[in-house]
């Protein structure tokens, strides 16, 4: 079964280059490319905390970036690789943009909108329905997360994987409270003392 193309994994590989950048600014790694004629016309990674902007999802950027690129809103034919199922304002936006097709990597039960939580990509009331593919390299996907939020300390900035004196502090295995931060989690693929971590962050509640 050929789910994915070697095109779709080219384009995906990018989306995963894109999220691996977004630690270095303390930002949760998500990564998003829109293609279009066999080529990039849009790349991004999340960028919430770099920009203090609640908008600076991996998604919009990618999109506005394409935008210009193509110098139309209308993405038409265009794909959307995205290493996170969309949260409700990308898979929204994507919906706006007349994009045809999202491919993302892993799912995010708690905020995703293309079918975990709700489902945006097909929607009454939307002028079209955008196909909906995923699973394309999920694991490495949560492997850039998990990475990350392993490395978080409490209370302070995101440190990147491997730093030398910079150990990981985890926190002991506790109830699963209710995740802070945007997406992200898998939940299966999310270890309570992740969880932990990331509630106990001052100032990094997103709900
Ligand atoms: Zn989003």
């Amino acid at each position: 079964m050929a789910k994915f193309s070697a095109a779709d994994h080219r384009f995906m590989l990018a989306a995963l280059a894109e999220a691996a950048l977004a630690p270095a600014h303390g930002d949760i790694p998500v990564g998003a490319v829109v293609a279009g004629g066999g080529e990039i016309l849009g790349r991004g990674h999340n960028r919430r905390e770099a920009d203090r902007d609640p908008t600076a999802h991996a998604e919009m950027i990618a999109l506005r970036q394409a935008g210009a690129a193509l110098g139309d809103w209308r993405l038409g034919e265009a794909v959307i690789y995205v290493t996170l199922e969309p949260c409700p304002m990308c898979a929204a936006a994507i919906a706006q943009s007349r994009l045809r097709q999202i491919v993302y990597g892993a799912d995010d039960p708690r905020l995703g909108a293309c079918g975990s939580l709700l489902n945006l990509a097909q929607f009454p009331g939307f002028p079209h329905d955008v196909a909906v593919r995923s699973g394309l390299l999920a694991a490495e996907a949560q492997a850039l997360l998990r990475r990350f939020f392993a490395d978080l300390r409490p209370g302070q900035p995101a440190q990147l994987s491997g730093q030398p004196g910079q150990p990981s502090q985890m926190g002991q295995p506790d109830q699963p409270g209710p995740l802070s931060a945007e997406s992200a989690e898998s939940a299966e693929s999310i270890p309570d003392y992740v969880r932990q971590t990331i509630d106990s962050r001052p100032g990094r509640h997103y709900t």
